[in-house]
Parts: C-alpha cells; structure tokens; sequence
C-alpha cells in the first residue's frame, strides 16, 4: 500500500459502514454513468463495479492510478488526471466522491453547475459542509451557500469523525447529497453571482456598504435599489435569500 500523500488530501475512508451509505446514496438509474472522483485505495470503487452502471474515475496520483487500473482493467473507466479541470461526461451521471479537501469546494462548484450531473455525493470538511446547506442568518451562510442554490438542494446524509480514516484528518467531515434544481431565479446567473460574491466581500459590514463602488454604484443608487428589492436600509448580506439577490439584482439593472 502506497504512503499517502498530504499534498492530494489522502485520508483513506475506513469506514465500511460510510462506505454502504455513500453507495446506497448514489442511487444511480438505468443508463447514467457513476463518475468517482480521487478514488484512491479503491475503498468505494470496489462497490460502485458492482453496480450495473459504467463507472468512471478520475485520479490525480500516478502510484494509485496505476494500481487501480490493474485492480479493476476495464470495469473502470480510469482516468489519471487533475478533477479541478477534467472535462466532465457529455452524457448524464452522479458524481461521488470523499473529495480531497485542498480542492473539495472548486471540483464541488463545477461538478453541480455541469448540466449532465443529475447527483453528487461528495464526502467534505465539515466545516464546508454546514456553508454548503446553511440557512440565512446562520454564521455558516454565505457566497457558497448560495452559489450551491442556484443550482442544486443540498442534504448531509452522515458525519464521520477523523477516526473514520486513515490517517486521520485534523477535520471532522460530512456526505452531502447534493441535487440539481431548476433555476429558482430570473437575474441573468452571472450578474447574481457577482453581487452575492461583492455583498459578502466584507461580512460585517452592511449591503450598501459592500455595494457602494461596485460596477461605479453611488450609494444613492443602491440605497434605491434596496428600497425597489423591499430590503431595509441597513440589511446585512448574510440574512438574504436566494429570492431576495435575485430581486435586488433585478433593481439594480433597472
Ligand atoms: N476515495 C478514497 C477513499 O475514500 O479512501 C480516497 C479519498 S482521498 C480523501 C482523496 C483522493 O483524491 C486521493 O486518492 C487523491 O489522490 C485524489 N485527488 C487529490 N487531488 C485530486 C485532483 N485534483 N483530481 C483527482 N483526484 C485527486
């Protein structure tokens, strides 16, 4: 067994019971490719080749690759690349994956914003966990939570502790399951993404403070936009829905 290595977040799951859970949690349907991410040791692999769906993996390290590839020939569709910037199936699939945590958050956001993903299972830091499902208003809630709802219902189906793997993270983790929904906004999605991420640039000062400047706002004009969202004055972002971007959104290109 190779020595794992730090640099590509190799905490190898130990928990066979996870292990089930994520499996079960794929729930793939007839015709959908299961695409694993940094399958490493093979710990959920050797699950997902029993399913009767084709299974794809994309892996980072050269050492493990290779063992996989001996491991599995052509019951995987293995492929030793970088998932940060792979090209995804051009067919719909699930994703899963215990996702190295140096990258969980960007192979997270491409995977769920990619058309012909129709589930993800991703196994995260906690801590990245709770901004994925957080609700308005909690510490947790921010750019990433509503990035996650323009495009997906996000749900944690476990948490594990460090002892769930070897070597033990310093972490907690959790599984979300994360599922695509139809666009719960009308704003065009790149202008939203913009304001929320310009709305939460500074977190304890208030909305019309992070907007002033922005796109050459007065702050006259996006005091007038809030107003036209039926936001108060001194709103901050972080009580905000998604509902409540897109309304501003919308008054501030009228
Ligand atoms: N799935 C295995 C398990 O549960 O035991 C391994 C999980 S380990 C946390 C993360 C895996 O992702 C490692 O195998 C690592 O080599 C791989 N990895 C790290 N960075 C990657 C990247 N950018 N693209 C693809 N795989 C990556």
């Amino acid at each position: 067994m190779a020595h794992p290595k730090k640099k590509w977040g190799q905490n190898f799951l130990r928990n066979r019971g996870a292990v089930a859970k994520i499996v079960e949690a794929i729930d793939a349907q007839p015709g959908e490719l299961v695409l694993e991410i940094g399958p490493g040791e093979g710990v959920l692999t050797e699950k997902l080749v029993e399913l009767p769906n084709e299974i794809a993996a994309i892996e980072i390290d050269p050492d493990l690759a290779a063992n996989l590839e001996v491991r599995f020939g052509d019951r995987l569709a293995l492929r030793h690349e970088d998932a940060v910037e792979a090209e995804l199936p051009q067919r719909p699939y699930r994703a899963v994956g215990n996702l190295p945590y140096n990258v969980g958050t960007p192979i997270l956001r491409r995977v769920i914003a990619d058309p012909n993903c129709r589930r993800a299972v991703f196994m995260l830091q906690k801590e990245v966990a709770d901004r994925v499902i957080a609700k308005p208003g909690s510490d947790p809630y921010g750019f990433l939570t509503l990035y996650v709802a323009l495009f997906a219902a996000a749900r944690t189906v476990m948490t594990l502790d460090p002892r769930s793997f070897y070597p033990p993270p310093k972490v907690r983790s959790a599984v979300v399951v994360l599922d695509p929904v139809p666009p719960a906004y009308t704003a065009n999605r790149e202008l939203l993404l913009e304001l929320i991420s310009t709305s939460f640039r500074m977190r304890r000062k208030t909305l019309v403070n992070n907007l002033t400047g922005w796109r050459n706002l007065t702050r006259g004009a996006a005091e007038e936009a809030l107003k036209e969202a039926g936001l108060q004055p001194a709103v901050r972002a972080e009580t905000l829905s998604l509902a409540d971007f897109d309304r501003l959104a919308h008054a501030l290109t009228r």
